[in-house]
């Protein structure tokens, strides 16, 4: 199929984009580099640039003709989008409907979506499955789930069949070296574990040890980004084979608290990582661990390489590589 990626030379989207290419796809990334690398632009794929806050650059983008498009372009910073909701308004809500409008005009009728766990908010129950309760304790979480309910919209109108897919705690690296770019101002657990790994920062802060969890810090599913990739594929051929929408979660259904995961970063690293508990984040719930059997019943996924070394090793292998966080050595 010829698959538009937007937001492809990002993060989930870069490893998305390779999955595609060697599932047979013919891919095209569309994206503005605002977070996305060029380094991550892989040769597999044409590179589009645009913006989907511009209608008429997803427009022209659209009119090329395509099969599917995959969705990934959006702010993500649970934090920000409490500060300045306006960002993710204009560019998750109203680029979306964008991308909805291009793909409805020319005639491109299956769409793979990035969401996340933030649809559900703080677990009434775990493991958290498909029909948990939606209460988005974030401005993030609500576009997510916002969109959602518009493409379900654009389903039953326009007949676009969509995939939701709800990633849980994306990490890890390409393990075959092909994704080398590290996000500019990580926020996320181990990304900053490996900067303190490398020296250039002082010490993780752990937030919060007094959780009712094993350990007292927070337990969460980490799941890799290749097996997340995958998913996409495999939610893609689910589209084509029938004909039928659908959202499910994501996740690898091990649970590793953040103690956990600094122990095993220092064993894989064979670095101190200094780190200090500190108190609560706000808006940390103690434990958000999907079910996944949906995923496996319906579109075939298996992670594959979401055990804790795996995602350890492989981002370790691409952070080491650099002298600083933005050049390489
Ligand atoms: N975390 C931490 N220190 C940090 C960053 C994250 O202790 O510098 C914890 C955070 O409180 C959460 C877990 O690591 O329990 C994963 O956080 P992350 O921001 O990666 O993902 P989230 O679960 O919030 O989506």
């Amino acid at each position: 199929m010829k698959v538009l990626i937007i937001g492809g030379a990002g993060y989930i989207g870069s490893h998305v984009t390779k999955a595609m290419a060697l599932a047979g796809h013919e891919v095209t990334v569309f994206d503005n580099l605002s977070s996305g690398l060029l380094v991550n632009l892989l040769p597999a794929a044409a590179f589009i640039a645009g913006d989907i806050r511009h209608a008429d650059d997803i427009s022209a983008a659209f009119s090329r003709g395509f099969d599917a498009c995959v969705h990934l372009a959006a702010f993500k910073a649970v934090g920000e989008s409490m500060v300045e909701p306006e960002k993710y308004s204009v560019n998750n809500l109203s680029g979306t409907i964008n991308i909805l409008n291009a793909a409805s005009a020319s005639g491109c009728r299956k769409i793979v979506f990035s969401s996340s766990a933030a649809v559900f908010g703080s677990p009434e129950y775990v493991p958290i499955d498909e029909d948990h309760p939606k209460n988005p304790e974030s401005y993030y979480g609500f576009t997510k789930l916002e969109i959602e309910r518009i493409l379900a919209w654009y389903d039953s109108i326009r007949g676009i069949k969509f995939a939701a897919l709800r990633y849980f705690n994306a990490a890890g690296y390409d393990p075959s070296g092909d994704i080398v770019g590290l996000e500019r101002n990580p926020q996320n657990l181990l990304p900053i574990v490996m900067e303190v790994a490398m020296g250039w920062r002082k010490e993780l802060q752990i937030f919060g040890n007094d959780y009712d969890t094993r350990d007292g810090t927070c337990l969460r599913d980490y799941v890799h980004v290749s097996d997340l990739a995958d998913a996409h594929v495999n939610a893609l051929a689910y589209l084509e084979r029938e004909g039928k929408s659908l959202a499910v979660n994501l996740g690898s259904e091990k649970g590793v608290t953040v103690t956990e995961m600094v122990e095993a970063a220092r064993r894989v690293t064979g670095r101190d990582i200094p780190a200090r508990y500190t108190g609560r984040r706000a808006g940390d719930a103690s434990s958000l661990i999907p079910t996944s059997a949906l995923a496996r019943s319906l579109i075939g996924w298996n992670p594959r390489l979401s055990d804790v070394d795996t995602l350890i090793k492989s981002t370790w292998d691409v952070y080491r590589t650099y002298r600083t966080p933005t050049e390489r050595a």
